[in-house]
């Protein structure tokens, strides 16, 4: 054991089955906020090659700055995250997409990538971070829908992700902490902090200074996030922000005015004014046609929207209430 690290292993060495292991075992999951196990994505099904590793370091949604740190901060540890996985899923290329308002990011890792990784700088685009619209943005490929980037040859990884794999892999190290970004208008010393999973969000907003004031406290980006009623929650390990503000805009939601505004900003050219009129009659059968499962939940439509229509708690509502019938019909 070297400085506390549980081993000190050679990554190169190892099988890609080992590493899969490793990781598995440390508990590594997406820490872009879907926490979805690392493992199972770093072993694709054997009838979907794959040749390309897409690396999210866009970090679209305000406020969140953690993988824009983590980048300037662990540039080198990252970049041997990403050769882990080239090496993992047998793919040749790396595209890394960094969005223009991180230059220094981009600059930091631009230094530190090796001849498989292109690092790109992307124009700044909301939701540029969602797999779909990464994957087409680096390298111009289609996920169509219901597919999954498997289906294009492509596995998308998060920085963090990438970050703590490299430590799973080389230094046994189980994913017992993680980087979060504490902001918002409530907090009067924002901070990136590394705190361990477990640790009541309270204490990292007194820590930050949050505001006696504070109305809503968020989990995740604005855009994206979930309000929370009470701070005496832990972190976990999808958490990659706590917001708290003060000043909340007036939210009076009216009748929808036919203005086309969601259509002209949804990244899938949904139609979110129709698709929450069907959702609001309950028109089952016309779901799929209007892609309610397609929609990421990015929060465009509703963000234009002049009436406030509350498209995404809409769509939100469909989909569990879909995913409860499904559950419903298996008994
Ligand atoms: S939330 Fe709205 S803008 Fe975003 S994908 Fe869904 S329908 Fe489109
Ligand atoms: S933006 Fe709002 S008001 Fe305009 S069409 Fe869409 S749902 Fe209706």
């Amino acid at each position: 054991m070297a400085d506390g690290i549980p081993c000190n292993r050679e990554w190169f060495d190892m099988s890609p089955d080992q590493i899969v292991s490793a990781v598995a075992d440390a508990g590594i999951v997406g820490m872009g906020g879907a926490a979805f196990p690392a493992s199972i994505k770093l072993k694709p099904p054997k009838d979907k090659p794959i040749d390309a590793v897409v690396i999210n370091g866009v970090e679209c949604e305000p406020y969140l700055t953690v993988d824009h740190r983590l980048m300037i901060e662990k540039s080198e540890d990252i970049v041997e995250g990403i050769r882990i996985i080239l090496k993992t899923v047998g793919a040749k290329k790396a595209f890394l997409g960094i969005e223009a308002n991180k230059p220094d990011a981009f600059e930091k890792m631009k230094m530190a990538a090796c001849a498989e990784i292109d690092v790109q700088m992307l124009k700044i685009k909301y939701p540029q971070g969602a797999e779909k619209q990464l994957i087409y943005a680096l390298t111009k490929r289609e996920v169509p829908p219901r597919k999954l980037p498997f289906d294009v040859g492509v596995i998308v990884q998060n920085i963090g992700t990438c970050w703590a794999i490299k430590h799973a892999v080389t230094e046994c190290m189980p994913l017992i902490e993680r980087t979060v970004t504490i902001s918002g208008d409530a907090i009067s010393k924002p901070a990136n902090l590394i705190v361990p999973i477990g640790t009541p969000i309270g204490i990292l907003l007194e820590h930050c200074g949050i505001s006696p004031k504070t109305k809503k406290i968020i989990l995740g980006g604005p855009m994206m996030g979930i309000a929370i009623a009470d701070p005496n929650i832990p972190v976990v390990k999808g958490m990659s922000g706590i917001l708290a503000f003060e000043k909340l805009p007036k939210f009076l939601s009216g009748p929808c005015i036919r203005c086309g505004r969601c259509l002209d900003v949804c990244p899938l050219g949904n139609i979110a004014s129709t698709m929450a009129q069907a959702i609001e009659s309950g028109a089952i059968t016309e779901y799929d046609k209007l892609k309610v499962f397609d929609c990421m939940e990015c929060g465009s439509c509703a963000f234009v929207c002049p009436a406030k229509r509350p498209l995404v708690q809409l769509v939100k509502q469909a989909k569990y209430e879909a995913a409860r019938k499904k559950e419903l019909h298996k008994k």
